[in-house]
């Protein structure tokens, strides 16, 4: 099947089939994020994607995992979304699970009823940058979504048998707001209960404009703060894993039984002396 550039997916979702529902992002203004900054927003003709599942069908009659991308197609009015997963159910008698990256106000403008009808569907993964719990770092990103309006979405995708997958970005607060980005984001996790977090590092690249180098935290600054996080955290039952390759060190386990080791591993790694307290430290592989 022929993609269009860029396309993205989470990593969990390495070994799914793809189809493109929509190309880009439909919000497109994170200043920290240059995924999509080359493409402008198209939602694509529902024949054509249809089309695109069929010929898949034919190849890999045997697929069990989907990933409806581009950027948070949870937007899709509920009738298109609803028509595609009853086609992708129809196509792949094998299907177990289709997953998608989703916002809180794309959540929000589905019923409860509807989240229910999508999961029947086998709608399983939703995956949510929340970024930060401070609305105020929110705002400074240029994230046209309110902290309150993904709180909400995550509960209610979860109450009607989502799973949802939440995302934030350490350091997104820069030097000056570590503190409040830490307190807030956990705040903000602590009532969400997601099932998934991920814990990635904001760090420029091309396309993006937070900070300058001098506001930017660095390597040690970024696991205190990953550590102020955790210390927080009152998650009941959740997979953690901060192992993209933008983290200084790869993380994970389970909450809340982890808790401890995590912050004893994060502790040792503080004390080690291997963390440069000025500059972000080795670049990533990729971002
Ligand atoms: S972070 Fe998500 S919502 Fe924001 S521009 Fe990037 S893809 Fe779009």
């Amino acid at each position: 099947m022929k993609y269009r550039q860029p396309l993205f997916r989470p990593p969990a979702e390495a070994d799914s089939l793809i189809f493109q529902v929509a190309y880009g992002c439909p919000h497109n203004s994170c200043r920290f994020c240059g995924m999509y900054k080359s493409v402008n927003y198209e939602t694509r003709q529902p024949d054509e994607v249809i089309n695109d599942f069929r010929k898949s069908a034919k190849k890999h009659p045997n697929t069990r995992r989907i990933f409806l991308a581009d950027g948070d197609a949870m937007i899709l009015p509920f009738e298109l979304l609803q028509q595609y997963l009853t086609e992708l159910n129809h196509l792949f008698p094998r299907l177990a699970r289709i997953n998608i990256y989703a916002n809180g106000s794309s959540i929000g403008r589905k019923s409860e009823d509807e989240l229910k009808a999508l999961h029947s569907l086998k709608l399983t993964t939703l995956y949510i940058g929340l970024e930060s719990g401070s609305q105020n770092i929110i705002d400074l990103a240029n994230k046209k979504e309110s902290v309150d309006n993904m709180v909400q979405g995550v509960i209610t995708a979860q109450k009607c048998g989502l799973r949802c997958s939440v995302m934030i970005l350490l350091g997104l607060g820069g030097i000056n707001s570590s503190k409040e980005h830490a307190q807030y984001t956990a705040a903000a996790l602590n009532i969400m209960q997601p099932r998934l977090l991920s814990a990635l590092r904001f760090i420029e690249v091309p396309g993006t404009d937070m900070y300058s180098k001098a506001e930017t935290l660095s390597e040690y600054g970024a696991v205190l703060e990953l550590k102020s996080i955790i210390s927080e955290l009152q998650l009941e039952r959740t997979v953690f894993r901060a192992n993209h390759t933008s983290n200084p060190v790869p993380l994970s386990g389970r909450f809340p039984q982890d808790k401890e080791r995590l912050l004893a591993k994060l502790d040792y790694l503080l004390k080690s002396n291997t963390l440069s307290k000025t500059s972000i430290g080795r670049r990533p592989l990729s971002l």
